[in-house]
């Protein structure tokens, strides 16, 4: 029997209702293996913070909240292991409390690791890949009901399809992650770059930060806001830069969006903290981002970036009523062969819209129309309308993804509308 069965579950946005009900929420894994191998078809949700149908199913769903801990710290390979339902919140705070970090995070504390690692799901900085780069060890439950592990050292042939698994391959129980030993981060905000400054200055002012993230309206060439983290060393606790090319220093903590009172983003000012108090923009205990939005994403070659940036500008005006605010970041290249960035740095220019799909869907064919001359490849966990065989063609390894899944999944249990269009022939 489904642990829930009456209530109609949706996605984080409310953009999304589910196609079933039946929820299983599996408290040991031995529950999970009984659980696949009984089901025809279901798909694993982690914490539903997806806009699209990528996690959606029409028949069961399965979600790992029960099975949410940490199983080991090895401080001699300096790794992490967790299980697949674990939330980035409590696990950063478990690696802080015991001298370790995550290279980097997302915007927002509250998804899961395995969702995330699952769509690429990314931060920002020249030097950091997306959140599933660190992922060095998995363990799976395929639907046949059989405990698998991937390695990255000692599986270099399939490992880099598995860690951007779409949910496709196979239940993840648990994760091993990479750590660095802890760090701070001092974060400070400058307001109103010109947008000549950045097309100009666009490679200095993204490496003057461990992670830097632009903000922007698209209206009157102007960026509202740049967000500069950077690794604090203890010492530097001296006078910050007052303008960064015409941009001035913030002296009041800002939120991208929105001029509510109750700021729900992390310190700013230039005081250190710990990296998991800093590098997300959005604090564990308050609702993320804007609340009832839709958000969208396109990743362009770094060399692109500036063509991208200013073919966006263009079409702002059209942009402008349904608009929150939108974000530009960089990622560094990885080998994941599903990730957005596979063997390519990246610039992703990422919307927040207000929760109108009717009026939004149109606003993304004409962005994606500006991008078409920069192969701009969506985010696996947004919203876009990308045509299936442009978004196929974005992945050169799709046809070893898709063996890969046929290996670990050969009754085709986990396939579902969004995949069978996207990524499956
Ligand atoms: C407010 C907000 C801010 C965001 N900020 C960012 C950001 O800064 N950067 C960014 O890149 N994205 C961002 N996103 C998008 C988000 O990170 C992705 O959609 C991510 O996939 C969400 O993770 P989740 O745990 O909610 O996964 P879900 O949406 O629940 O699932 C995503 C996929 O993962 C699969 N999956 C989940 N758990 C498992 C498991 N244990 N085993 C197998 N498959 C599994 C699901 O089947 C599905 O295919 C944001 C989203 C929101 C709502």
């Amino acid at each position: 029997m489904p642990d829930s069965e009456t209530q109609a579950l949706q996605n984080w946005a409310g953009n999304l209702l589910y196609g079933t009900s039946n929820v299983f929420q599996p408290e040991t894994l031995e529950e999970v293996r009984e659980l696949v191998s009984r089901l025809d078809s279901f798909r694993v949700l982690g914490s539903r913070h997806s806009f699209n149908e990528i996690a959606n199913c029409s028949t069961n769903l399965i979600s790992l909240e029960q099975l949410d801990q940490v199983v080991e710290l090895d401080t001699e390979r300096r790794t992490v292991t967790i299980e697949g339902g674990m939330r980035y919140g409590p696990l950063c705070q478990f690696l802080h409390e015991n001298g370790y970090a995550l290279p980097n995070l997302a915007s927002l504390p509250h998804i899961s690791v395995a969702g995330a690692c699952a769509t690429a799901t990314h931060g920002s900085g020249n030097s950091n890949g997306n959140l599933a780069t660190p992922v060095s060890g998995i363990e799976m439950i395929t639907t046949g009901g059989e405990v698998v592990s991937f390695s990255r050292d000692e599986d270099p042939t399939d490992f880099p399809g598995t860690v951007v698994g779409l949910g496709a391959l196979g239940l993840i129980s648990k994760l091993t992650l990479d750590l660095l030993p802890t760090f701070e981060v001092a974060q400070t905000v400058y307001r109103n770059l010109p947008l000549a400054q950045l097309l100009e200055n666009f490679d200095d002012i993204a490496s003057q930060g461990y992670s830097v993230s632009f903000f922007t309206r698209w209206q009157e060439d102007n960026i509202s806001q740049v967000w500069i983290k950077r690794r604090s060393t203890g010492n530097d606790h001296g006078e910050l830069d007052t303008t960064v090319y015409g941009a001035a220093l913030a002296t009041e903590n800002l939120r991208p969006v929105g001029d509510s009172a109750e700021n729900n983003c992390t310190e700013q000012i230039g005081i250190p903290g710990p990296w998991h108090e800093r590098l997300p923009h959005f604090k564990m205990e308050f609702t993320p981002s804007h609340g009832e939005e839709l958000q969208s994403e396109y990743f362009v070659l770094r060399q692109h970036a500036l063509s991208a940036i200013e073919a966006i500008n263009g079409i702002g005006s059209l942009l402008d009523s349904h608009l929150l605010i939108s974000e530009i970041r960089t990622i560094a290249a990885d080998d994941l062969w599903m990730s957005p960035c596979y063997q390519q740095d990246s610039v992703a220019i990422h919307f927040t819209w207000k929760r109108n799909w009717p009026e939004v869907r149109p606003l993304l064919s004409q962005i994606e129309k500006a991008l078409a001359p920069f192969d701009a490849r969506p985010h696996w966990g947004k919203l876009f309308t990308t045509s299936p065989e442009l978004v196929k063609s974005f992945y050169p390894k799709r046809s070893s993804f898709c063996d890969l899944a046929e290996r670990l999944d050969p009754k085709q249990k986990l396939r579902n509308e969004f995949l069978n269009t996207f990524v499956f022939d």
